[in-house]
């Protein structure tokens, strides 16, 4: 599912779980969209779904095997940790120029 920003043209990819705009992902160096199609929604839905989405209620889904009514958490703990990381190899970055 998807429609067209008016503003900019572009097309938009729509989250199957919370019906949003699914993000963008620019790289950060060259300011360029790399990625416009989300995260596979599954097990939550078939489709697509937005950044928000995948990091809460279909990670939670995926690790509910394995940490039960701790899977919530064990989610927010990965989704901090991945954007500690990407903070991380930014600063890097920015220390190489
Ligand atoms: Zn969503």
């Amino acid at each position: 599912m998807t429609r067209i920003n008016p503003l900019t043209g572009k097309e938009i990819h729509i989250c199957v779980i919370c019906k949003g705009d699914i993000d963008h992902h620019i790289d950060p160096t060259t300011g360029e969209c790399y990625w416009i199609i989300g995260h596979n929604a599954a097990p939550v839905k078939d489709g697509r779904c937005c950044d928000t989405c995948n990091a809460t209620a279909v990670m939670t889904a995926r690790l509910k095997p394995m940490f039960g009514d701790r899977a919530a958490d064990v989610a927010v703990g990965l989704a901090s940790a991945q954007k500690m990381s990407l903070e991380a190899l930014k600063k890097i970055q920015e220390e190489e120029e």
